[in-house]
């Protein structure tokens, strides 16, 4: 049987969360089927400079329940809604790691997570099947290639001009290489994403196929492109 394909943008900030969005849930999903897309990993910021770390926890409360105020209306419209986040690290330097795979109960059950250095988060990941992605590694510096999983083609205006860098940076070390527009408003109109098959109905079910089939179809413009690697 021919296998069925989504279309997703795997990063995405509602204004509930990310004090820097100025889009509601159900505005993204709005929009985003407009343009063509099937489904969306919701990935709100986790940064140190949102809530002292004593708050995690009920930060991690206010992430989920917007998170399920989403996916309650994308049901509706038959669109995919994952969960994802977006993490802010300082050590070794600052940059900002997207979490693909995660689940309330990981969410739950891990320490702050932007208290913790790439490595340790890293391997926080490894133990639950949760792919760490450096998003957009050109804006700031790429992290430590030991330490993550792949890297992020960001189709936000100002980063166009750094695919190139990042398809070397991930050929270079073995990375799988990922494609998302950072929409935080309507006026970000940029298409670009990934496929994934229609089988994923979970955040984590897209994490396993990316780890199992090595292979990640990104699309960006007008542009498709395939990236095979085992991680
Ligand atoms: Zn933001
Ligand atoms: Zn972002």
């Amino acid at each position: 049987m021919k296998e069925q394909w989504i279309k997703i943008d795997p990063h995405v900030h509602s204004k509930a969360i990310s004090r820097c969005s100025h889009v509601t849930c159900e505005q993204i999903i709005e929009e985003k089927i407009r343009m063509g897309y099937g489904g969306a990993i919701l990935t709100n910021h986790c940064q140190a400079w949102y809530y002292p770390e004593s708050e995690h926890k009920a930060y991690v409360e206010e992430v989920l329940a917007d998170f399920q105020r989403g996916k309650a209306y994308a049901e509706t419209k038959g669109f995919r809604f994952y969960l994802g986040l977006e993490v802010s690290l300082m050590q070794p330097h600052y940059a900002d790691w997207l979490l693909y795979g995660i689940t309330e109960e990981f969410l739950r059950n891990t320490p702050c997570l932007y208290t913790l250095s790439q490595k340790e988060l890293f391997e926080l990941c490894q133990e639950s099947g949760v792919l760490l992605i450096q998003a957009h590694p050109y804006r700031q510096t790429p992290g430590d290639p030991a330490y993550m999983h792949g890297v992020e083609i960001n189709c936000s205006d100002g980063d166009l001009d750094k695919i190139p860098l990042v398809e070397t940076f991930a050929a270079e070390h073995g990375l799988l290489v990922t494609c998302g527009t950072d929409y935080h408003a309507p006026s970000r109109t940029y298409h670009g994403g990934i496929y994934v098959p229609a089988w994923c109905e979970t955040a984590a079910d897209i994490a396993k196929y990316m780890r199992e089939e090595g292979e990640i179809r990104v699309f960006y413009g007008g542009t498709e492109k395939s990236f095979s690697i085992k991680v």
